[in-house]
């Protein structure tokens, strides 16, 4: 199955208040393990890349792991630009087949970032390609930027609604409190606020930082419209544990393909255990009945 934009499988999820876990993959393996699993499950997925690992790979290598690995499953599979900032960097996701992009302005004031938003709104529609946006800022590093814990703002609902108004995302990211990284104490979700905006947004949400937050929060986020969950930094912690354990125990294994093995045997638990709890398995063929095949590219 080719790649699909995310828009109208977010759109399914929130009205059945369920949540599309989005990935981010780290190399080849990485991004096998998140598709594999998710067919697994008969679920849908978003593999969502950092412009860091884009750099580091370049965007051709990346997009043709992705379409290769995906060709075959019978799941939705969406290639997104988790957190994007650089103009140049997203022309050349839209330009390598990238389902979907986010434009992360939240840093600029409400004015410019709804501007930067737009333009990037423009730049995607020739594609058929949908956008993820952001306003107030979640706490946190992300793309080696620091969020002080008491520094990220809070969305303002008005201006959550105008924002959305302006153009028709795929996914809204608002900051609702929640952050990047590990928590360091316990995450004050600003549940008024994100349900004054679900009564007053119709579209999907994207929940971020939601490695750690524990699992009744996300269920309520959910239910609140949250339909694209993010999981980068458990990811991680998988990625690096899994190779540590492998050779903690068995330590005169020198066979690189059985310590990626251990490693990509980690990974799958995190995106097993997330995609059940977000509800998404089972949903994967369903949907891609029930939307149609939007294809990209
Ligand atoms: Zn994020």
């Amino acid at each position: 199955m080719p790649l699909i934009d995310f828009k109208q499988v977010l759109i399914q999820a929130r009205k059945e208040a369920f949540g599309v876990g989005a990935f981010n993959p780290v190399d080849y393996a990485s991004t096998r393990v998140i598709i594999e699993t998710a067919e697994s499950l008969d679920a849908p997925v978003i593999l969502q890349t950092s412009a860091k690992t884009v750099s580091f790979y370049g965007h051709k290598a990346i997009a043709d792991w992705v379409r290769h690995l995906a060709e075959d499953t019978t799941v939705p599979v969406s290639l997104h630009l988790d957190h994007g900032k650089d103009l140049d960097m997203i022309r050349a996701c839209l330009d390598h087949g990238w389902t979907n992009v986010m434009i992360d302005a939240s840093d600029l004031p409400f004015e410019q970032n709804l501007e930067r938003s737009r333009t990037v709104y423009e730049l995607a529609q020739p594609y058929g390609v949908s956008i993820e946006a952001e306003i107030g800022e979640i706490h946190g590093v992300e793309e080696d930027i620091v969020v002080e814990e008491g520094h990220g703002s809070v969305v303002d609902p008005e201006k959550a609604v105008l924002f959305c108004e302006a153009m028709d995302l795929g996914v809204f990211a608002p900051a609702i409190g929640t952050a990047h990284g590990i928590y360091k104490g316990e995450p004050k979700i600003e549940w008024d606020t994100l349900e004054t905006l679900y009564g007053r947004i119709p579209g999907p949400f994207a929940l971020h930082g939601g490695t750690g937050l524990e699992d009744n929060i996300i269920q309520r986020c959910i239910g609140l419209g949250c339909a694209k969950v993010n999981i980068s930094t458990q990811l991680k912690i998988a990625f690096v544990d899994g190779f540590c354990d492998y050779h903690r125990d068995h330590p005169q294994d020198y066979e690189p393909l059985r310590v990626i093995g251990g490693q990509m045997k980690s990974m799958s638990e995190v995106v097993r255990d997330k995609i059940t709890q977000f509800g998404g398995a089972g949903k994967g063929a369903a949907l891609l009945t029930s939307i149609g095949e939007t294809i990209s590219n």
